[in-house]
């Protein structure tokens, strides 16, 4: 016998065996897949058998994740993301090509913004921004080459309601797609197929895995050859997410229902406990009475209103520093969908680089919070927040 005969294989095959199963979802972060023979490798292209070769081309964990997604949004064969903008960029660009037009929201997602406008024209797509609230402004920003209108059911920040049901309509009537980025809302609020939408995008990072440890996102198409297209794309373009994010983000998902109502509770008497401080000049939540949008919020999203709660603070940026100084235990950080409460300040985050007439505009004064409601119990919050308004605008 030689040394090496001797020696441990490097790759020793098959795994231990066991007749019983693991119960929680075993973490795959194998990168190649063995198959037996060329044959069956075949079998396994040609589809005839199912199985994985490279990650980057599918693998366990992000299946699993992907058909939970599936069943909650009531979608076939969806993707999963490395992030929720590389989801958007499976859309926009796994769809689309030079020559065609879209039109997005105008209070989409910081770099959905910056999509439609930098990337997008870069590549020969033109694009226009509209208030996805005026189905007629809508329509008069299409072109006959616009392919896909682009929007977010509730917008960021002043949380204004899309009209979904005419933008379904008028898209329809015009053979132009649908895209609902539905991150804010979650399957739990709002599904976007029921309401006529072709494609629907999650930022998977946000609400749905909720501990804000892991990017990944999400896309479908009620067409499957669109959500093929969208797969390939994806795959080509290495957006895929790794197989540990995946783990973690199942493991969020698994407790997603609880978070969500819990959250959504707490939010709702979170808004009408601000509305009652001092100091507080507006608060904006999508079911209450004084919010501009009231009536669709309640009929989109069937009377939720979601985690998030925006207010404006008298006293300007002075009182923002002191608020975020006072505000003890919630973190000023620029995410939501965690399962603490965090507060993003529109103003010195996500919305900076507009011109201060712009922002003034959309009523993003230096006042303004945008709270990410988590799942702190819900007197000790209000508590939090009547202490840290009070000493923000005091004096
Ligand atoms: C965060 C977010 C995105 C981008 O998701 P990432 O996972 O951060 O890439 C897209 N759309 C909306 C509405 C978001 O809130």
């Amino acid at each position: 016998m030689t040394r090496n005969s001797r020696g441990s294989l490097v790759r020793p095959h098959p795994l231990p065996d066991s007749a019983s199963h693991p119960v929680v979802t075993p973490l795959s972060p194998s990168v190649v897949y063995a198959s037996d023979t060329p044959d069956a490798l075949d079998a396994q292209y040609e589809g005839r058998v199912h199985g994985y070769t490279y990650s980057r081309e599918g693998h366990p964990n992000a299946d699993v994740v992907a058909r939970r997604l599936d069943a909650m949004e009531g979608a076939e064969g969806g993707v999963v993301t490395g992030s929720g903008m590389a989801a958007v960029s499976t859309v926009l660009l796994g769809l689309l090509k030079a020559g065609d037009h879209v039109v997005g929201g105008n209070q989409l997602y910081g770099r959905s913004l910056r999509m439609m406008a930098e990337d997008l024209p870069r590549l020969g797509i033109a694009t226009t921004l509209a208030d996805p609230g005026d189905v007629a402004g809508v329509a008069a920003a299409l072109r006959p080459e616009t392919r896909l209108v682009l929007v977010e059911a509730v917008s960021n920040p002043t949380l204004r309601l899309a009209d979904i049901d005419g933008l379904a309509t008028l898209c329809r009537e015009r053979g132009i797609l649908l895209a609902v980025d539905n991150t804010f809302t979650t399957p739990r609020a709002f599904r976007p197929f029921d309401h006529g939408a072709d494609i629907v995008i999650h930022s998977i990072t946000k609400l749905l895995a909720g501990h804000s440890d892991v990017m990944l996102g999400y896309a479908a198409a009620r067409d499957s050859d669109l959500t093929e297209r969208m797969r390939v794309f994806a795959v080509t373009a290495g957006l895929t997410p790794s197989p540990f994010d995946c783990w973690l983000a199942e493991r969020g998902m698994l407790s997603f229902d609880l978070r969500f109502d819990r959250a959504q509770a707490t939010a709702a008497a979170l808004a009408d406990h601000l509305a009652g401080l001092r100091g507080v000049r507006q608060v904006l939540y999508p079911t209450r009475a004084d919010h501009p949008d009231a009536t669709r919020a309640n009929a989109l999203l069937g009377g939720q209103g979601c985690n998030m709660v925006s207010f404006e603070l008298d006293g300007g940026r002075a009182a923002a520093n002191a608020f975020t100084r006072a505000a003890e235990g919630l973190s000023f950080a620029p995410t939501l969908g965690d399962v603490g409460t965090t507060l993003s300040h529109p103003a010195s985050s996500s919305h900076r680089a507009l011109s201060a007439e712009t922002r003034a505009e959309l009523g993003l004064s230096e006042g303004f919070f945008r709270v990410s409601v988590g799942l702190e119990d819900p007197e000790r919050l209000a508590a939090i927040f009547t202490e840290a308004v009070a000493q923000a605008t005091s004096g």
